[in-house]
């Protein structure tokens, strides 16, 4: 998944987005409310980690502006302070669940991964298309009963992937949805990672499951290239 990382604090901003690379999802930092919002309108979030102390737009003003301009990813506010009215004022805003200061990054991931699957849109905890599998919690994929072995990247594109089987997807699109702002300009890596996962996906087992759509970019065929 990719998430949005709202927080001044650089130590606290780092350290949340480093533990979201490390499970092998795309995370952006905004150190300002402003920030976050014009993010969140221009990249396709997943979920959002947002802090309630931020200078200038605070967290709650942060996340009812970001619902008023139609960004509906679900949004984890960060709270320092254990305060029944802090809780209540996120949750008025439009937020979706909070966390207090300090907490546990596995706990943070927990809550996020709930998030994410209960957000409108298919969430499925298992993603198939055939027998091709991804379990998105376990950060396990398997074709058939093989399991596969996949880098973070590879998954990553993989999960974005099978999470919109059947549809034609630009390399911008496949960009966004499994790197972080920076590497637009690199549209290639998406073929290359598209050639390493064929590699591992399809090839071995004598599928085509990865289907290049010529002038867009790749499909992942709702059948699992059976
Ligand atoms: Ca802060």
């Amino acid at each position: 998944m990719r998430v949005l990382v709202v927080e001044d604090e650089p130590k606290m901003a780092t350290l949340v987005a480093r533990g979201l690379r490390e499970e092998g999802h795309a995370a952006d930092i905004a150190s300002r409310g402003e920030d976050a919002l014009w993010m969140a309108g221009a990249a396709p979030y997943d979920a959002i980690v947002l802090d309630v102390m931020l200078p200038g737009l605070d967290g709650f003003a942060t996340c009812r502006r970001l619902r008023e301009q139609g960004v509906w990813a679900p949004v984890l506010m960060l709270t320092a302070r254990d305060a029944v009215g802090d809780r209540v004022d996120g949750l008025d805003a439009g937020a979706d669940d909070y966390l207090l200061k300090p907490f546990s990054f596995a706990e943070l991931l927990a809550r996020l991964r709930a998030l994410v699957r209960r957000a409108p849109g298919e969430r499925p905890t298992l993603l198939e298309a055939g027998d091709l599998r991804l379990d998105p919690a376990a950060r396990r994929a398997w074709r058939g009963e093989a399991e596969l072995d996949l880098s973070m990247k590879e998954f990553a594109l993989l999960e974005l992937l099978l999470r919109r089987r059947g549809e034609a997807l630009s390399r911008g699109q496949l960009l966004e949805g499994a790197w972080e702002l920076g590497f637009e300009s690199c549209s290639n890596l998406v073929d290359v990672y598209v050639r390493y996962l064929r590699d591992k996906i399809d090839r071995p087992f004598g599928r085509r499951s990865i289907e290049t759509v010529r002038g867009i970019g790749y499909r992942l065929r709702r059948d699992g290239g059976v």
